[in-house]
């Protein structure tokens, strides 16, 4: 790790996913004479094993293609050759499938492709030390505007920069100090996330059970795993979570089935409380909000990371070109090109994440003859299909360059 530098161009608080792919981004289309700084407490060990996996949809491999990050991580990503939902009760033997998308009605490779967590950081970090970002384990304890730059105090000394960018996570300090508010709803729900091992292969079929309490996801993983993403009312999941081995297994049995044979649990089970919130704003002076700083939604697309990545290749693009110009690129015009370009976005994404939470998370039966009849009727229009296929994919809507493949 280098020793820090008193003055840098772009500081980014909080080394994500969305963070550390906006910092390689940017030094990879600027160097030399562009200082990207990334500075996060948890630099300072490996990245933590949290089980958490994310699909990465198509436009974001684009992106991560480009960045060279691809080839390091495309063995331990599994492709995602189908996606199958269906709509039951709890209670119900047979889950029938109501909708289904497969990789051949986009013509683009798989559908999306799963990866661990750890290890896309894990590649991120090495890389963007690799194009020069500095690295610093520290926490941003605040930030103060002088002029054309801000200043950041970083526990031992200040760091002077031309942009802050808080991509320090759904709980932002940097937010609240700017004063941003958000719109937030609790689901009253928590995400039940864990890995399981199973004794039949899953064929990368990723499936989606929507039951009344939440939606029941399994994630296919390499070899026979599988990672779930099971979204429960939140006091049944706190006493499902607690149940002995045997109990819990018997819960996820009901809900996964044995197609896939016999079960076993291979990770912890976590819990995490579900909401939404979206920042008012995703800027404000010489700051911009970066992933879950800016935006958290419901886990049951998958869309929560690809969102941020969207953001890194936005904000990394509206930088890029200012200062190839050789604009300010903390200044005012970057920030409302990047207000603009994904604001509108990630609203439109968080209400069909909630409207489908909501449409689905409940036990009417005339709720659920409407929505079996909607889901019938995207199934066999071809067009209406295809729009949901690009929208779960991140090629729909005004796509940046890194998403679509290209170079900044
Ligand atoms: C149950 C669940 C399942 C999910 N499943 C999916 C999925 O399948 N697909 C998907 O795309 N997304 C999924 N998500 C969402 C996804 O995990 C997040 O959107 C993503 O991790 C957000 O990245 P982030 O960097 O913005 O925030 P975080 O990952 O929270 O990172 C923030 C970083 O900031 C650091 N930090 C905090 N404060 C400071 C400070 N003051 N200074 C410096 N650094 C600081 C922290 O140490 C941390 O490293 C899921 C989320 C949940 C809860």
């Amino acid at each position: 790790m280098r020793q820090s530098n008193a003055t840098t161009d772009v500081l980014i608080a909080g080394a994500g996913i969305p963070g550390l792919t906006l910092a390689l981004a940017l030094a990879r289309a600027l160097k030399p004479g562009f200082a990207v700084t990334v500075c996060d407490p948890s630099l300072a060990a490996p990245p933590a094993a949290d089980d958490r996996v994310s699909a990465i949809t198509a436009s974001a491999r684009h992106m991560l293609e480009t960045l060279g990050i691809w080839p390091k991580i495309e063995a331990e990503a599994q492709p995602v050759h189908e996606m199958v939902i269906t709509d039951s009760k709890l209670s119900d033997t047979v889950r029938p499938t109501f909708l289904t998308f497969d990789e051949g009605e986009r013509g683009d490779g798989p559908l999306a492709h799963i990866v661990e967590h750890r290890a896309l950081a894990a590649a991120l970090r090495e890389a963007a030390v690799r194009e020069g970002v500095e690295l610093l384990p520290k926490p941003v304890e605040g930030f103060e505007r002088a002029g054309e730059s801000v200043s950041v105090s970083l526990g031992d000394r200040p760091l002077t920069a031309k942009l802050l960018v808080a991509a320090d996570g759904a709980r932002s300090k940097l937010r609240t100090q700017a004063r941003i508010s958000s719109v937030s709803a609790d689901y009253k729900q928590l995400g039940i996330v864990a890995t399981i091992g199973h004794e039949r292969e899953h064929g990368g079929i990723a499936t989606q059970h929507f039951l009344p309490a939440g939606t029941f996801a399994t994630l296919p993983l390499t070899g026979r795993r599988s990672s779930i993403v099971w979204a429960e009312e939140a006091g049944e999941a706190r006493r499902i979570v607690a149940l002995p081995p045997e109990e819990f297994k018997k819960e996820l049995v009901r809900r996964f089935g044995l197609k896939l044979g016999e079960i076993e649990v291979l990770s912890k089970v976590r819990a995490y409380p579900l909401s939404l919130s979206i920042a008012r704003s995703f800027t404000s002076e010489r700051l911009a909000l970066l992933g879950d700083a800016a935006h958290v939604i419901h886990p049951l697309a998958g869309q929560g990371l690809n969102l941020g990545l969207r953001d890194a290749a936005a904000l990394a693009e509206a930088i890029t070109d200012a200062a190839r110009l050789g604009l300010d690129p903390g200044g005012p015009e970057v920030l409302k090109r990047y207000q603009r370009w994904r604001r509108f976005d990630t609203v439109a994404m968080a209400g069909m994440t909630d409207g489908l939470n909501r449409l689905f998370s409940n036990n009417s039966d005339a709720l659920r003859v409407l929505r079996d009849v909607g889901l019938g009727l995207v199934e066999r229009a071809p067009r209406l299909k295809q729009f949901f296929t690009d929208e779960a994919a991140g090629t729909g809507g005004d796509t940046p360059k890194l998403m679509r493949g290209e170079a900044i």
